[in-house]
């Protein structure tokens, strides 16, 4: 079974999911958005951080799908009776396909289920291997302009919404999630445009993802420049108006 490049494993999130969850992040990502929280997350490397203050934390560790499951197994309970279980999140996870289906597979053995959080952009194939042993899926949709997603992002708008919509057509569970960014894609025309482009992809869950800086001092660690440290995370009132607009077209809730 294929080995998987993890950055670190969450215990007991409510975050990433319905119910308590782990949270496996892998390592490596095909996108470079500049407000990402998990920045130590871009490359496969193992990195070591050394944080203000001096404490140290390593990301990045060769791990079999025996090992993560064993890991996030010892919560077994504790899903089971919130209705929880495991994410894997990134980075981007489905650059880790094959790995990523191994670790599904036996987790749903175990009676585990996993859920997937992805920002989409990588060939619908690997959405394919996945699939048998995964039903939920969180997918990001950070705008639905495809000028200004290259731009942001490095990536490619099409096949992020390609996927969405093959995604969401085999049957899978798919909450769209917004991260919703101050200067990015709060505005009115924004927000209409993105829920046009999340319903037209057949989709109809969504959430807002509200930005934070609690990555600040990864990028601080990593001697790398944050480009969003200034910008304020988005207030109670306006991220009420953006649900609102969502609301016309998508079950939408607040994250
Ligand atoms: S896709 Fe996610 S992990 Fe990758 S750079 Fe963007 S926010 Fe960060």
């Amino acid at each position: 079974m294929k080995e998987l490049i993890v950055s670190d494993i969450q215990h007991f999130s409510t975050g990433d999911g319905p119910g308590i969850r782990s949270t496996v992040f892998l390592k490596g990502c095909n996108l470079h958005c500049p407000w990402c929280h998990n920045p130590e997350t871009a490359t496969t490397r193992t990195q070591t951080l050394v944080f203000r203050g001096g404490v140290t934390k390593t990301y990045g560790a060769v791990m079999t799908a025996e090992e993560i499951a064993r890991d996030v197994c010892g919560d077994i309970e504790f899903y089971r009776e919130s209705g929880g279980g495991v994410t894997v999140s990134g980075g981007e996870p489905m650059l880790q396909a094959e790995g990523v289906a191994g670790l599904a597979k036996l987790l749903g053995e175990k009676g585990v289920d996993t859920l997937i959080d992805t920002a989409g952009c990588v060939p619908y194939e690997y959405f394919e291997t996945v699939r048998p042993f995964v039903a939920e899926y969180y997918f990001d949709v950070k705008t639905a302009d495809a000028e200004k997603f290259t731009d942001l992002t490095g990536g490619d708008l099409e096949t992020v919404t390609d996927n969405l919509r093959r995604l969401v057509l085999s049957g899978a569970g798919v909450k769209a999630r917004i991260p919703f960014i101050p200067g990015v894609n709060t505005d009115d025309e924004d927000c209409e445009r993105i829920a046009e482009l999340i319903v037209r992809c057949g989709c109809r869950r969504a959430s807002l993802l509200p930005f934070h800086r609690l990555g600040a001092a990864k990028y601080e660690a990593l001697g790398i420049e944050y480009k969003f440290k200034n910008t304020p995370p988005p207030d109670k009132a306006l991220l009420e108006h953006a649900a609102e607009i969502y609301g016309k077209y998508v079950d939408i809730d607040i994250e």
